[in-house]
């Protein structure tokens, strides 16, 4: 009954010639090296494996906008934030040293989808649809006779916006109901994303079939205002105050400016995100499946607190406080426990594929979180829209985090790198040794980029050049995306 097709050894021989990291290029043959990996060429891949039947394993992928690991009990927070996700995460694999690949949502959740970097799926905007022929990993599943669907509650996320839709069967990206205190922010709530999830679940015809369904909250992203049932109200002794300019304008409530209670307001957010994580996870729970899903949990980005030039924000640079995320997988299958081996969102979709007993492309920069067990080194860029038009760009490997700052000149501007093993929470910036092959790797990777300055050279001149927003947003979309901070 299940078959696997053996990838072709040629395959994997041109894909072991092409992998950036592995092979470290020069500038033209990494120009032709990135040519040749872009993921259309995946299509052949994609191709050769038609109707490939998997192990018929479901699984469920939920992901949190905005969400910082260390504002979670299962991170060390000493807040009770997360009562339902640290119960989950008692029984599953916590990767404690996971990272985006962007601190703004759908570079980083189509890395999620497509186990690639922004540079090699080409999405650095908000608002940038995903090129018609990358293949995501609903792409994949659908192909092996999986049901797809997909509850998303972030309006970057529609289809519209994303064309990430369109690779699910069943996509509800319903965000139209006006946010009670504020009628011209459209949202749906982690209650309401909630039911829709369980209402999908409830409405399948055919439980014999496998499931993939992804589900994604968007509450812990600001402004921060938990609906007043949400289950812990949180206070702090002393106030802190900070300058009302630091404040990212779309968070900023009046004169406010005790960044304690803006910290209290977003780990009610969380709190109350958790207890509806909880309640989705309890109608997995009650299902009588031959045997749970997969289920994995984790975030598109984090989120500067009292961090970074704009505090209550993200989508700048590559700073921990954004682009580091929690990473949580769980099966009775997989071992439980803490896990710090550095990891990226790009290992989901092969960890996914190899779980379900589907070949993994060979050109994918992900990994698979389960069997690998080796070191790695993962990357992550931040566009900066503070004027510059440029880009930070990271390698983070278990000691060493490299960042290079550039423009659209692809030329460095600055380059500094951390010591993880003096400085794991990557705070003091040292000089970058001559001999470092980290920042060799990322000026390679910099000249090679089809996308100069790292903004996409068909959305060059668009009317928000300077953002992280491509300039094809409708009039209503804009108020939305000013709503959330993304447009000014
Ligand atoms: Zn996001």
């Amino acid at each position: 009954m299940m078959r696997r097709i053996a990838i072709p050894a040629i395959v994997v021989a041109m894909a072991l010639g092409v992998l950036l990291f592995k092979t470290e290029p020069q500038s033209s043959e990494a120009r032709q090296a990135h040519k040749d990996a872009h993921p259309s060429n995946l299509q052949q891949f994609f191709s050769a494996h038609t109707a490939e039947e998997a192990n018929g394993k479901s699984v469920l992928l939920i992901s949190i906008d905005t969400l910082r690991p260390d504002h979670l009990g299962m991170y060390g927070y000493t807040r009770n934030t997360s009562p339902h996700m640290d119960a989950f995460a008692k029984n599953g694999t916590v990767f404690t040293r996971a990272y985006s690949t962007a601190p703004l949502t759908t570079p980083s959740i189509v890395s999620m989808l497509t186990g690639f970097t922004p540079y090699r799926h080409g999405v650095r905007l908000l608002w940038q649809p995903m090129d018609t022929d990358t293949i995501t990993v609903a792409d994949h599943l659908h192909r092996a006779g999986y049901e797809t669907a997909a509850v998303v509650s972030n309006i970057v996320l529609g289809n519209e916006a994303s064309r990430i839709g369109e690779r699910f069967a069943f996509y509800d990206e319903s965000v139209d109901e006006p946010e009670a205190n504020r009628p011209d922010m459209l949202e749906r709530n982690a209650s309401r994303t909630t039911d829709a999830a369980i209402r999908w679940l409830k409405n399948r015809r055919d439980t014999g079939q496998p499931f993939f369904l992804w589900v994604h909250y968007i509450d812990p992203h600001g402004p921060y205002d938990a609906p007043s049932d949400a289950p812990i109200d949180f206070a702090h002794d002393s106030p802190v105050p900070v300058e009302l300019e630091r404040i990212a304008e779309y968070v900023r409530d009046g004169e406010l400016n005790d960044g304690a209670e803006y910290v209290d307001r977003y780990d009610e957010e969380i709190a109350y995100t958790d207890r509806e994580v909880g309640r989705l996870l309890a109608a997995f729970d009650a299902l009588d499946l031959s045997q749970p899903p997969l289920t994995i949990i984790t975030s598109d980005h984090g989120e500067n607190m009292m961090e970074g030039h704009k505090y209550f924000s993200h989508g700048y640079d590559v700073n921990d406080a954004v682009i580091h995320i929690p990473l949580i997988v769980r099966h009775p299958s997989i071992e439980p426990g803490a896990n710090s081996r550095v990891t990226s969102i790009t290992d989901i979709t092969p960890t996914i594929l190899e779980f379900v007993g589907l070949p993994v492309p060979p050109k994918l920069d992900g990994t698979d979180l389960v069997r690998n067990r080796s070191d790695k080194c993962v990357y992550a860029e931040g566009l900066d829209s503070g004027g510059s038009g440029g880009l930070h760009r990271t390698l983070i490997s278990t000691d060493t985090k490299t960042v290079v700052q550039h423009g659209r000149s692809n030329e460095p501007r600055d380059r500094w790198q951390f010591d993880l093993k003096l400085d794991p929470q990557a705070q003091k910036r040292l000089d970058i040794p001559e001999s470092s092959a980290a920042f060799e790797r990322l000026c390679d990777l910099i000249r090679s980029d089809r996308d100069p300055g790292g903004r996409p050279t068909h959305l060059a001149n668009d009317k928000h050049s300077h953002g992280p927003v491509a300039g094809n947003a409708d009039a209503k979309s804009l108020r939305a995306l000013r709503s959330l901070g993304y447009v000014e």
